[in-house]
């Protein structure tokens, strides 16, 4: 059952039953809130019997005693106060949040004492509560399948109690186009490939013309004008055809260079003529991670406002084995007038990604571009799902978006380029191959790329372990993570607004 959460904030909040979180840092202090819900002094010895100090994500939970306002109070250990970042409010707002079980009513005491409280902190605990209740579940038909769950969804009254309640409540503003960005991603990369193809993923990127973002959709004939001979190699196998969609935010000053982010929109990809395996192949409806992430982000910028010009140029194609498909050897001209050799007909999205490149470069020079991309299996075995592979030309970008990783815990990994890597995809028959071979996989793909952006400060992110299938954690229990959303919105938000 998919949990709604009705988020509140209020600078004190009389408790009529429900569910009451307390948190608490190690060390002797007492619990937020604690003098509220417990008259019997119950916590020091349920505390005792559990063991419970307070460490980072320990939880004690107990029954409210005679006289308490709640039904039940739940700490939540936060562990060493001095020792707590940024993300670890997100962290302790998902721990909460999956500790909500059937209460219909929660109240939250948000200031733990012995440690400072920010708005921005308060908003990112709700943040965390917010991601780690989605759930991708409207397939299922069958709702009683958890005899707890009879009802459709459920609307979860939540109120958090902090006596900054205003200024959290705007920090939670934009908390909450976050959250809906990182939605839209999951939810792009979680739908099936038979419900999501490239016509419909550019009418959900269409929608966000409702918060004043432009919006463009390149068709076949269109792009067949531009030259764009790579993009629609890969597409030519499939009866579906291919989209390319530009979006525009315009919230910065007229003349400021846009920044601009690309993405690798494959809404499924059988590897072609190359044919992939069958074991997992199903995982392949995700191979449009980095169109979702750019979608998602863009929203994000236009719910907040931010002040920034940015692009969102997202590639969509579907790579299937036709009559009509691409062949190994075949070789095609891009938008650039670089030829191209199509070695392995799986290596189709540095082949969409390369004429979107050119076009945004071509068409906005823009001050920075970031692709990002599921690009290739190298990179899990390099990285495994917990780093995304970064790769670039400019080092300065490359620190912003690494600080950018390390604060919302979107981590990136920097890779080499080199010359040496960039020879391995010289070909016999045109300018270049579209495959350098078994190693250093994930960076013969990035050169590739490379030869696609002139000298515009560029940095290519390789998603293809983290957008999809990563390891459940405290904010996110669902298969399509929405990486990237976080990790550039706060790119742009620490470095790209006036
Ligand atoms: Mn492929
Ligand atoms: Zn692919």
């Amino acid at each position: 059952m998919s949990v709604k959460l009705a988020l509140s904030f209020a600078k004190s909040h009389a408790v009529s039953g429900g569910l009451a979180v307390l948190l608490k840092c190690s060390g002797e202090d007492k619990p937020s809130g604690l003098a509220e819900v417990d008259p019997a002094d119950v916590y020091d010895r349920a505390a005792g019997i559990a063991k419970f100090t307070g460490k980072s994500m320990a939880v004690l939970d107990i029954l409210a005693p005679h006289g308490s306002p709640a039904d039940r109070i739940l700490v939540l250990g936060l562990g060493k106060a001095e020792a707590l970042s940024g993300h670890d409010w997100l962290k302790a707002g998902g721990a909460a949040a999956a500790q909500l079980k059937r209460a219909d009513t929660v109240t939250i005491f948000l200031d733990v004492p012995g440690t400072e409280v920010s708005p921005k902190a308060v908003a990112d605990f709700a943040l965390g509560m917010i991601l780690r209740s989605y759930k991708f579940d409207r397939y299922k038909t069958d709702k009683k399948v958890d005899e707890d769950d009879k009802k459709d969804a459920k609307t979860v009254k939540v109120t958090i109690v902090t006596a900054e309640a205003s200024a959290a409540k705007k920090a939670f503003a934009d908390a909450q186009a976050v959250a809906e960005g990182v939605v839209i991603a999951r939810d792009l990369v979680n739908e099936p490939a038979n419900v999501l193809g490239p016509v419909e993923f550019a009418a959900k990127a269409k929608e966000l013309e409702k918060l004043g973002v432009e919006i463009e959709i390149l068709t076949e004939k269109e792009m067949k004008k531009l030259g764009m001979g790579a993009l629609l190699g890969v597409s030519q196998g499939s009866v579906r055809p291919p989209r390319l969609v530009v979006m525009q935010w315009k919230g910065g000053k007229a003349k400021e260079k846009p920044v601009a982010f690309i993405g690798k929109g494959v809404v499924f990809d059988t590897g072609g003529i190359s044919i992939k395996p069958a074991g997992g192949m199903e995982d392949m409806k995700g191979d449009m991670g980095g169109a979702a992430a750019v979608t998602g982000l863009m929203h994000v910028l236009a719910a907040r406002k931010a002040k920034v010009n940015a692009i969102g140029i997202i590639g969509l194609v579907e790579n299937m084995p036709d009559g009509n498909a691409q062949r190994p050897g075949d070789i095609v001209t891009s938008m650039s007038g670089q030829t191209i050799e199509v070695i392995n007909t799986d290596a189709e999205g540095r082949l969409v990604l390369c004429d979107a490149l050119w076009y945004c470069n071509d068409r906005f020079e823009p001050a920075f571009m970031i692709d990002l991309a599921t690009l290739t299996g190298a990179i899990l075995v390099a990285l495994g799902n917990l780093h995304a592979g970064l790769f670039s030309n400019d080092d300065a970008l490359s620190e912003k978006l690494l600080a950018a990783g390390l604060s919302t815990n979107e981590r990136l990994w920097r890779m080499p380029l080199g010359k040496d890597y960039d020879k391995m995809i010289d070909s016999k028959f045109a300018d270049m191959k579209n495959t350098g071979g078994r190693h250093a996989g994930s960076i013969t793909a990035a050169q590739f790329l490379k030869r696609f952006v002139k000298d515009t400060p560029w940095a290519h992110l390789d998603i293809a372990g983290t957008a999809m299938g990563s390891p459940s954690d405290e904010i996110n229990q669902s298969w399509g993570s929405g990486y990237g959303v976080r990790l550039l919105d706060e790119l742009v938000r620490a470095n790209y607004e006036a």
